[in-house]
């Protein structure tokens, strides 16, 4: 029997590849030979189902004429969860989910993966990273991870509210999130009265205000959310939401696409031609002469076909020299998809195994 020290020394003076060789399948068995209560360890839980969901989407999305490219969306990524929103990205989850996504996925630039899947050639799990309207959140919490993870994404910016605009949803979130009423009375707007003494409560009178200011004309919505704003009891409201022209070249010199997204994000569907062309156009002269490049993609403000714009407004996009086009029809994109209105969808799931069965998901029923 070997005293105490005698065995630890036995164990230093093992050469060192027979337990490194031991070690993988051990980790990759995904399971402990013990009798012990199983142990909830985070990184394996997250890691393991990995090497099988490359597997699953490997079948599913095969390289070649056959892909099936998925293209994500995104908006913000806050610094932690807003309680009015949880299921918004923030820094922790947007970190887990490119992991996820760089481990089971082959994630391309927008541009390279549309002329890839035109013409047949797409790798086996394609996937495309998206963010809609320009939020500065996305140069100073999104960018860092993906750099850190080495990813590409595409930023769609709508022009007119970058250097200290609002867009109209958020001047309606932040009135709402910052009112001292506890019943805000919109009813002589035709919005009606909502109560606002919780966050639950808050987030149903947005659920249930923005969707009725969404689809009225430019000039009417501007009016009606200034009046929302009023009757809020609101002072002032943050102008930092969007980038700076400065955040902009900087997310466009970290080698990230830049791509349009009309210049004040209306409701396409509800334009007539001449000002669908003149808003798409105002968007992209004023990046291609802010960043000198050519903007190469463009995404549907809200997305949704036949309510937020018309399938004949994607010839325009077209004429206009872009290469391809986004909406916000979940799915997937094959290689007969209208490269001018490509599907995108928003997975979320705050547990990461159930989040890449949704991205697997996508693939089938897409
Ligand atoms: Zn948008």
């Amino acid at each position: 029997m070997p005293s105490r020290s005698a065995l630890t020394i036995s164990i230093h003076e093992l050469p060192q590849s027979p337990i490194r060789l031991s070690l993988r399948p051990i980790i990759d068995k995904g399971y402990r030979d013990t009798d012990c209560p199983p142990i909830r360890v985070k990184h394996l839980v997250n890691r393991l189902p990995y090497p099988l969901f490359r597997f699953l989407a490997n079948r599913l999305s095969p390289a070649g004429p056959k892909a099936r490219l998925s293209i994500l969306i995104f908006h913000r990524v806050l610094p932690e969860i807003d309680p009015l929103f949880p299921g918004q990205a923030t820094v922790e989850s947007f970190d887990a989910q490119l992991d996820l996504l760089k481990s089971v996925f082959n994630v391309l630039p927008l541009p390279e993966a549309v002329s890839q899947l035109k013409a047949g050639t797409l790798p086996a799990r394609s996937a495309a990273i998206t963010f809609d309207d320009g939020y500065a959140d996305n140069v100073t919490n999104a960018l860092p991870i993906l750099q850190k993870h080495g990813l590409h994404a595409t930023f769609f910016i709508a022009t007119s509210y970058l250097n200290g605009g609002r867009m109209f949803n958020d001047t309606v979130i932040e009135s709402v999130r910052r009112s001292p009423l506890t019943r805000l009375d919109l009813n002589d707007l035709d919005l009606g009265a909502h109560e606002l003494d919780s966050d639950v409560a808050k987030a149903k009178a947005i659920g249930k205000i923005l969707p009725q200011v969404k689809y009225l004309p430019l000039d009417v919505r501007e009016d009606t959310v200034a009046q929302v704003v009023t009757r809020a009891g609101v002072g002032s409201l943050p102008d930092d939401l969007m980038m700076t022209t400065s955040q902009l070249k900087t997310l466009h010199a970290a080698g990230m696409e830049i791509g349009g997204h009309t210049h004040r994000h209306p409701i396409l569907a509800k334009l007539d031609p001449n000002t669908v062309r003149d808003e798409i156009v105002a968007g992209k002269i004023w990046l291609e002469d802010t960043l000198c490049t050519p903007v190469r993609v463009f995404a549907y403000p809200n997305g949704k076909p036949g309510s937020d714009y018309l399938p004949e407004q994607a010839d325009i996009v077209r004429e206009l020299g872009f290469e391809g086009a986004v909406s916000t029809q979940r799915g997937v994109s094959t290689r007969p998809s209208d490269v001018f209105q490509l599907p995108r969808f928003t997975p979320w799931d705050v547990n990461q195994t159930a989040y890449a069965l949704r991205l697997l998901q996508n693939i089938v029923t897409g």
